[in-house]
């Protein structure tokens, strides 16, 4: 499942070739995938529109056009999005594609369909979409430990449903949980309200360190985003914790512990991690 980083590496692959090419058609196929295909918006909102941006909020790609709409993409577990010279024959989970000016077309292929595509029409909000209630990004200058503290107060949350909850910090997904409280050295299930200051900041300075050593080892992996487009599977960082169950800690050499928490796998050092 593509987390944070890999839609970040993905959304800057795109950035750099698509800002300025037309939507000249667009050719969107029949199968359900998690939301229905807006295919009335796309074609009266994005074909014919020219592609300004290309942004992230969270897990959703905001591709937006020259007259105010924007396309959101998420990825689901297996959504892939990547731009291809036109005449590259079609693949079988092809669900979109976009043609554009340049002799390229931006295609969407999701093999289990967990992913989507929504437009926003001109004029309308992220305010009014399911972007609206996100906390602030981890590597936005609004994630601070003042922040994290502020949300804290007198709740009984463990620390790792706190930093996987979208409404307080936007795109954080299992795998990266682990790995930030693993570099932090904070167990998981520490309640938030008892976390010093001096804790929060260490949650801040390793959420952005781990996010962001993902994001440049993402960034030497697909080199070449178009190139490698059809063909690159997802990437993860150098894993510490995750999946590391029963084996030497890398700081301490105290097994990697596992325990279950709010539904999801969880990977710790009981040693380093108090
Ligand atoms: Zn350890």
């Amino acid at each position: 499942m593509p987390e944070l980083p890999e839609v970040e590496v993905i959304r800057r692959g795109l950035h750099n070739h698509l800002p300025g090419c037309k939507v000249l058609g667009i050719v969107a196929g029949n199968k359900k995938l998690r939301l229905p295909m807006p295919r009335k918006y796309l074609k009266n909102h994005i074909q014919g529109a020219r592609i300004k941006s290309v942004d992230r909020r969270a897990k959703f790609l905001l591709i937006a056009m020259d007259n105010g709409a924007s396309l959101i993409v998420h990825l689901g577990m297996t959504g892939r999005l990547g731009l291809f010279p036109t005449g590259t024959p079609r693949t079988k989970h092809d669900h979109l594609r976009l043609l554009l000016d340049n002799n390229m077309q931006l295609r969407f292929n999701d093999s289990r369909r967990f992913g989507f595509i929504q437009v926003l029409a001109p004029g309308r909000n992220f305010m009014n979409t399911m972007l609206a209630n996100l906390g602030p990004e981890p590597l936005g200058i609004d994630f601070t430990p003042e922040y994290l503290q502020s949300r804290a107060v007198g709740k009984n949350r463990p620390l790792k449903n706190f930093l996987m909850d979208s409404r307080e910090i936007a795109g954080i997904g299992n795998i990266y949980a682990c790995e930030i409280l693993f570099h932090a050295g904070i167990n998981p299930a520490k309640k938030i309200c008892r976390l010093t200051m001096k804790e929060w900041t260490r949650v801040v300075a390793s959420s952005k360190h781990v996010l962001q050593q993902a994001i440049e080892s993402g960034g030497t992996t697909i080199s070449d985003f178009v190139n490698e487009s059809g063909k690159s599977g997802y990437f993860q960082l150098k894993l510490q914790a995750y999946g590391k169950q029963g084996k030497p800690c890398n700081c301490c050499s105290t097994l990697i512990a596992q325990k279950t928490m709010a539904g999801r796998s969880t990977f710790f050092c009981p040693k380093c991690q108090k």
